[in-house]
């Protein structure tokens, strides 16, 4: 049992024109098993809860806890962050050169579970994890996120989060760039993922199409750097009926 406490997070980013804050008193609760959709339009923040979260050096947190079972996330190093429990799936991936999806993943295991993984049960996970996501067993020796497509990146953040089990993982835009098949293979791995190891999830989304194979516990709509509303999956739907129009206007 994992809880992610957020409460009254603040963080700015400097910007050509000056400190802008972006985050204005975020307030969240995941716990193990849970699924909370954090809906909102571009440029509400999002993104940058997931880093502020994750521990991106850009992003200065000015007030605010972020506690994972108690600890306080924000005193860890990035790499302490993933040892607790805490995976993130980006946005805009980055690539790695010169690194091989199979030697980063073992090596990312490595670093969270203290210990190199058993070669052959190692081996027998990776191959199972890349069938169920139908990939290519040659994508293996590929380099990270080189000239990878839009829907190879998505798969290969799922890949890893299926392979390191956190206790809470957050997923952005997870659903962006992908096509019905993919986005429901996609969805199958983070539901195989609940399911199996009872991650709670962060899944960041602009559009409700990736709910209908993902059901959210709750949903919370993002608007101007803190939660404006919150809900049940209900929500969602009354989001894809309304847009965000009526609460970017009472945010202003
Ligand atoms: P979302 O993911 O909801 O679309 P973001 O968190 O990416 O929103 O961005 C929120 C706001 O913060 C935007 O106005 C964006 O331009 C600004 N912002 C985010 N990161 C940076 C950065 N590194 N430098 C300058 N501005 C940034
Ligand atoms: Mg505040
Ligand atoms: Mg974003």
């Amino acid at each position: 049992m994992s809880i992610l406490e957020i409460k009254d997070l603040h963080a700015t980013v400097e910007t050509p024109e000056g400190t802008k804050e972006i985050l204005k008193g975020v307030n969240l609760t995941i716990r193990s098993g849970e699924t909370h959709a954090i809906m909102g339009p571009n440029g509400s923040g999002k993104s940058t809860l997931a880093y502020a979260i994750a521990g991106h050096p850009k992003y200065e947190i000015t007030s605010g806890e972020v506690l994972l079972d108690g600890e306080d996330l924000l005193e860890m190093s990035v790499d302490e962050r993933a040892r607790a429990g805490l995976f993130l799936a980006m946005q805009y991936p980055v690539e790695v050169p010169g690194v091989t999806v199979s030697n980063f993943l073992r090596t990312a295991k490595t670093a969270v579970s203290g210990e190199a993984p058993a070669l052959r049960t190692w081996v027998k996970d990776v191959k199972g994890a890349m069938d169920n996501l139908r990939m290519d067993p040659a994508f293996a020796e590929r380099n990270v996120n080189e000239g990878f497509s839009g829907g190879e990146k998505k798969r290969h953040e799922i890949l890893q989060m299926e392979l390191l089990k956190p206790s809470i993982a957050i997923l952005d835009e997870t659903d962006s760039g992908l096509d019905v098949d993919a986005l429901r293979i996609v969805s199958e791995g983070v539901n195989r993922a609940k399911e199996n190891t009872e991650v709670g999830v962060m899944l960041i989304t602009h559009y409700t199409r990736i709910l209908n194979y993902i059901t959210p516990d709750f949903v919370h709509v993002f608007v101007d750097g803190r939660v404006a509303e919150e809900g049940g999956p209900e929500l969602a739907e009354r989001l894809e009926n309304e847009g965000y129009d009526r609460f970017l206007a009472a945010a202003n």
